[in-house]
């Protein structure tokens, strides 16, 4: 085990919350927050969503509302990659991402 530099924002767990369609953060400060997949979906960050070129602002999860989140794989010890049951799973998102998009919607 190496300690490693801003621990706060490090993801430490993950759940997969099937009855609210919710992914569950558990980060490295204790914080514990959800992020709802249609949410999730609509701030998918790679190229042919083109999400990194729209600020969380202007996220629109409606057309998402049915998709399901069907499992989610780390890469390496920054990101997160998501399977959907639209098919799509070229979005990489990095722990930062994650954080900030929970915070997006803790205020929303
Ligand atoms: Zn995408």
């Amino acid at each position: 085990m190496t300690i490693e530099e801003d621990s706060d924002s490090k993801l430490i767990d993950l759940t997969i919350s099937v009855l609210d369609k919710i992914l569950y953060c558990t980060w490295g400060d204790g914080q514990v927050e959800g992020l709802r997949w249609d949410i999730l979906r609509s701030a998918c960050p790679c190229v042919v969503c083109k999400g990194d070129h729209k600020p969380i602002d202007e996220l629109n999860p409606a057309p998402y509302e049915e998709v399901i989140l069907i499992d989610a794989a780390y890469i390496g010890k920054y990101a997160l990659r998501f399977l959907w049951s639209d098919g799509h799973d070229t979005g990489i998102y990095s722990y930062d991402y994650l954080r900030k998009l929970c915070e997006w919607t803790q205020k929303a």
